[in-house]
């Protein structure tokens, strides 16, 4: 069979990989180096020159996305579907172990995956079962700590023992949080991975069945894997030792949760003679982005090292920004965009990043000011936001009874007389006779310790689900939430709300039926349609938006901007404190991680990469004045050309600042001295602009050198 075309458009270093024996492969290379690019080129080698079936073959890339991608490129490459290859996040991959052998897994059929909001609400009840204030134990902070434990590994038993009493009741918490998860059929994202594992571990039959099956193992992003995920994989290449990787140490972002980007190192001590590759031929980006991230990234210490060049044009300088506030900086990228397209772009072909998701709404005011189509990645996705959780909570309370953060979230909604009073004898009950929510308000409906209103209430709603539950049985998947959506009064719950905001719950609601309309049930699937849709929504939720394909611009946080690449890139609010974040300053080793992530955003590019940072933020709902991110300061001058305020903006009828500057600043001129209420003394050397538009610099005493919008500056003449 001639499988040339896999080889071509390849060069030497990825020929050898994709092409190398079986046997243990490390791919150790900087960004858009074509890791990915080998990694789907060797699984196409292995199934058309190894005859290796699809079937033998696991892929684990880091999101959903990121699977399809490569599902469709093998695809396309091979001239075949490959429905029974295992390709998926480790996410997935779990649950579909666990979905296969829940018995083996000590799992009900019907379990249910719990998300982040989820498991929070789950923790406080644990914390109350245990009489452990909030105000002392923070749940999210419990949450932090039991996650860690399960990141590692470890379940309450393999805590180590401790003296301290504070220690004491996080592992007690701890116990009765997993002893609730387990009471009620619910599996939280760290318990997929733990699960898996556990259950291959010590099941010595199906450990034989899989390290038998999967031949090969290939891993995308190595350097963000965390201690189980990579226990896991070792289990499960143990027998064939077929396992390869690619990754970047320098791209290594989440360390905040868990990962390891010593496994790396640990690889090629796990797999003696494992064949290292390194590709230092980057294809993505133009010489004056990459020398610009590399620049960065070098102020890194303890890196493995890499040396990365393209053969692509210098290209244009990487343009910085300074932005007078976050709603300049907004106008500034829209515009820029706006000329994009004129020029007969596509807006797709255009990032905005940001540091934190919550950047995110000024941007999206003003694309919808001016009509510009765009897609938030991350922050409150389709299937994270409340109405659609709240219907999602409905369909997973037909689905299991037992299910009591659900139970939890709509016994109320919409409102149904069953209050704070009556939740509380349910959670009570619960506590005491250790049965579900669910349970409970089928007994005490019929005991009578609840007020005659309470019990009207709650069977009113016992009623309905189990009405529900049972007109929806044989009705197809849309069908269903379609019936629930109406029935449960969802949908008229939220039209009464006004407004936009409930305008765009009815819609949501609506997509969520489409959504459903459109899902793809796997026929291979053993799930049944709405357990596999529900599934989906748990695992999705993590990312991405389930609508329909259109031209538009691409908004999303640097962390899941990894592994994706684009034409024209701005990568905004580049300041001390928020980029890098606040948080991680203190720690060299946090703050590292935060130069990767720079890196990371940067080395998106192809073509053209915007930096900016805004003088004045308001975000939070504070406002603070910030100084430039410390990383713009690390790229060498030459590569760099400021963009002036003013020629762009005025181009477009903005919805400029209405403030009057009318007074501000008056007397302020050159040479002037002048005092700041938060700078001090200073000096103003250049003015810029008029009214609204009018800058200053000034030249502080002690921060140095500061552009200020002269209207908000509030100077006082000395
Ligand atoms: P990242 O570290 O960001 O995940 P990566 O190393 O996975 O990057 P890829 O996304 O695989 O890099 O490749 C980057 C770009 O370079 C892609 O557009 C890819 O198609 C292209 N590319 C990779 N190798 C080659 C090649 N040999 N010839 C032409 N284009 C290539
Ligand atoms: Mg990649």
């Amino acid at each position: 069979m001639d499988v040339s075309h896999i080889l071509e458009d390849l060069n030497d270093a990825q020929r050898d990989a994709v092409a190398a024996p079986p046997g243990p492969v490390l791919v150790l290379a900087g960004a858009g180096s074509g890791k990915t690019r080998v990694l789907t080129h060797r699984v196409a080698w292995l199934v058309e020159a190894c005859q290796i079936s699809p079937l033998s073959i696991l892929a684990v890339t880091f999101t959903n996305k990121a699977a399809q991608e490569m599902r469709g490129r093998i695809e396309q490459m091979l001239g075949f579907p490959v429905n029974g290859m295992w390709m998926g996040t480790f996410h997935s991959t779990a649950h579909r172990l666990l979905r296969a052998h829940w018995q083996e897994a000590g799992l009900v059929q019907s379990f249910q995956i719990l998300d982040s909001d989820d498991q929070l609400r789950l923790i406080r009840r644990a914390l109350k079962e245990l009489n452990l204030d909030e105000g002392y134990w923070p749940p999210r902070q419990v949450q932090w700590y039991i996650n860690g434990h399960k990141e590692e590994g470890r379940r309450p038993g393999d805590v180590a023992d401790s003296a301290d009493s504070q220690q004491r009741e996080l592992r007690r918490a701890f116990s009765t949080y997993e002893a609730l998860c387990q009471r009620f059929g619910l599996v939280d994202f760290a318990e997929l991975l733990l699960r898996a594992y556990e259950l291959l571990c010590n099941n010595e039959p199906l450990r034989d069945r899989y390290q038998d099956r999967f031949q090969h193992v290939l891993v995308d992003e190595f350097q963000d894997t965390n201690a189980i995920q990579y226990e896991w994989l070792k289990l499960l290449a143990h027998r064939h030792r077929r396992i390869f990787v690619v990754g970047d140490d320098d791209q290594s972002i989440y360390g905040w949760r868990g990962a390891r980007v010593e496994n790396i190192l640990q690889f090629e001590k796990d797999f003696p003679g494992a064949m290292v590759v390194r590709l230092e031929q980057n294809y993505r980006s133009t010489g004056t982005i990459l020398n610009a991230a590399n620049a960065v990234i070098d102020h890194n210490r303890g890196r493995l090292g890499k040396n990365l060049w393209t053969e692509d044009d210098a290209g244009e300088p990487v343009r910085v920004y300074a932005a007078y506030n976050e709603i300049d900086e907004a106008r500034f990228v829209i515009d820029r965009i706006q000329s994009w397209v004129d020029a007969g772009n596509r807006r797709s072909e255009v990032a905005i990043l940001y540091r934190s998701n919550a950047q995110s709404r000024v941007f999206e005011e003003i694309l919808l000011d001016v009509g510009m189509p765009y897609r938030v990645y991350g922050g409150l996705r389709f299937f994270e936001r409340a109405e659609i959780k709240d219907a999602l909570a409905y369909l997973r309370l037909l689905a299991s009874r037992q299910d009591d953060p659900s139970f939890e979230r709509i016994c109320n909604v919409p409102t149904r007389g069953i209050g704070n009073k009556t939740m509380e004898q349910l959670r009570d009950h619960a506590r005491i006779n250790q049965v579900s929510l669910w349970d409970s308000a089928r007994a005490l409906m019929h005991a009578h310790e609840l007020p005659g209103r309470a019990v009207t209430a709650l069977t009113g709603f016992v009623r309905l689900v189990d009405g529900l539950a049972e007109e929806a049985t044989d009705l197809d998947l849309a069908d269903q939430v379609e019936v629930v959506l109406q029935r449960s009064g969802l949908l008229q719950h939220y039209r009464k709300e006004k407004g936009e905001r409930g305008e765009a719950r009815v819609e949501n609601l609506e997509e969520l039926v489409s959504a459903a309309r459109n899902f793809e049930h796997d026929e291979d699937d053993e799930l049944p349609p709405m357990a596999a849709f529900l599934s989906h929504a748990a695992l999705e939720s993590g990312e991405g938006q389930a609508e329909q394909w259109e031209d538009c611009v691409q908004l999303m946080s640097l962390h899941s901007a990894k592994g994706l690449e684009f034409p024209l890139v701005f990568l905004t609010g580049l300041e001390e404190g928020l980029f890098p974040h606040q948080r991680s300053m203190q720690e060299p080793g946090r703050l590292e991680e935060e130069r990767r992530l720079c890196y990371v955003g940067m080395t998106r590019a192809m073509r053209q990469l915007y930096l900016s940072y805004a003088e004045v933020r308001r975000l939070h709902g504070r406002e603070s004045y910030t100084a430039p991110s410390r990383f713009l300061a690390e790229i060498p001058d030459e590569l760099m050309a400021e963009v002036r305020a003013g020629t762009t903006l005025q181009r477009t009828n903005w919805r400029v600042h209405e403030t009057p500057a009318a007074g501000d600043g008056a007397g302020v001129s050159l040479g002037r001295h002048v005092r700041h209420s938060a700078f001090g003394d200073g000096v103003v050397l250049n003015i810029e602009g008029r009214g609204d538009h009018a800058r200053v610099q000034v030249n502080f005493d002690e921060v140095g050198s500061k552009w200020l919008v002269l209207a908000y500056a509030n100077l006082e003449v000395l």
